[in-house]
């Protein structure tokens, strides 16, 4: 008789060589359970997903409340469902004031493939430009402006007119000119090892675009919904973008993401063609009331308000010689050790110590650090010495 593990591997499809194998049969707060019993602090957030913590009540019974209402109904943008509705509205009501109008979907490579549509069919131009380590998700679309080489290649032909600049290179913003449609770009960039650009970059990029008819796309698919102490990253730039991607943290464990821009925008999509971007599940019910509660839950206990103070303990403690560098902004942070090697050793003993930390796509010599926002001081104190000391000893070993 196969065990649970040994099915995993025989039936669910793996695109990883070197799978975490980890079992767990329940969530609470920022712990993991497996079935043999052990605790695991989840410093990761199941990537930047439980910023509220795993099963927070609310959006517990949020969720179960509307499943004895109805589940689905119909697809996108027909019927009148309330969670969809309400989600919307609380969304626009926290938002700057040209972000009105709210197209959910299902996942953040869908956000990204509605975002692209919408900046080609609003502009009438053909031109996307991205960033060089860009993640922006792994569908055909969002494959197309990533900005990693080895990931695609398998994959082309992919989108054509699609080009590359560097993040947080003031000159490379001159590429961007009137034949552009939008520029997509990550608030922070996540995948590449946690870079924060300088507010003045931010502050040239959003110049750029108005000047040259650019749509600007701020991806805060990873930043957003509090992760870096504020609710969406750009207000640390005093920014506002042409369209917002959303996904990961807004459904508070369930699978929602959300392009968002201005009703004169988003209008575009209702002709020429008509039912301009499609989906059966986009904005399912559930979801949104999860979302919404999520949203609920940020606001109403206030948990944006102490990142910053937790953001400046990870900094405070965690000081080793093999740390070159901590990066980031709130809780969302990258430890930039030498190799992978080290990285992926480091991660291995982390977890038997019962504590999940991870790396990035296009940066494995770093760990990434994004825990729940609900991590407490004693948490992050008890976190950083498991680190400490893991590091140490892969010293002694
Ligand atoms: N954009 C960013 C910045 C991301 O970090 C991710 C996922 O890691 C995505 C887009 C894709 O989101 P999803 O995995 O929900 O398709």
């Amino acid at each position: 008789m196969l065990n649970l593990r040994q099915l995993f591997l025989l039936n669910n499809a793996q695109t990883s060589s070197t799978p975490r194998l980890l079992e767990i049969e329940r969530a609470e707060g920022i712990y993991l359970y497996s079935p043999d019993g052990r605790k695991y602090m989840d410093l990761v957030s199941g990537f930047a997903v439980s910023n509220v913590g795993h099963r927070h009540p609310h959006v517990v019974k949020a969720i179960k409340d509307q499943v004895d209402r109805y589940m689905h109904l119909t697809v996108y943008g027909e019927f009148v469902q309330a969670p969809q509705v309400k989600f919307a509205v609380k969304l626009v009501s926290v938002l700057p004031h040209n972000l009105n109008s709210v197209y959910f979907v299902n996942s953040g490579a869908e956000a990204t493939e509605g975002a692209l549509k919408l900046a080609k069919r609003y502009t009438g131009r053909k031109k996307i430009i991205s960033c060089h380590n860009a993640y922006h998700g792994s569908t055909h679309g969002a494959l197309s402006v990533m900005g990693n080489d080895y990931f695609k290649e398998a994959f082309q032909p992919l989108l054509p007119d699609i080009s590359f600049i560097n993040f947080n290179d003031f000159s490379d913003l001159e590429a961007i000119n009137s034949e552009t449609a939008c520029i997509i770009i990550e608030t922070i960039q996540g995948e590449a090892g946690i870079r924060v650009p300088e507010r003045k970059y931010m502050q040239a990029l959003r110049k750029r675009c108005a000047e040259t008819g650019t749509l600007l796309i701020l991806d805060e698919i990873q930043t957003g919904f509090g992760r870096t102490g504020k609710l969406f990253a750009f207000e640390h730039f005093d920014i506002s973008p042409d369209i917002l991607l959303s996904a990961k943290g807004i459904g508070g464990g369930m699978p929602i993401g959300a392009f968002i821009s201005s009703r004169e925008i988003m209008n575009s999509l209702t002709e020429n063609p008509i039912l301009g971007h499609i989906t059966t599940f986009g904005g399912h019910p559930v979801c949104c009331a999860a979302g919404l509660a999520t949203l609920e839950v940020l606001l109403e206990e206030n948990l944006m308000r102490d990142v910053d103070q937790k953001e400046s303990l990870f900094r405070e403690l965690l000081v080793h010689p093999l740390i070159k560098e901590v990066r980031g902004r709130g809780l969302m942070l990258a430890l930039q050790l030498d190799s992978f090697e080290l990285v992926e050793e480091v991660c291995k003993a982390a977890a038997e110590q019962g504590l999940i930390i991870d790396w990035f796509l296009h940066c494995d010599t770093a760990l990434r650090l994004a825990p729940p926002l609900i991590i407490s001081e004693a948490e992050i104190r008890t976190a950083c010495t498991t680190i400490l000391t893991t590091l140490t000893k892969t010293t002694e070993t």
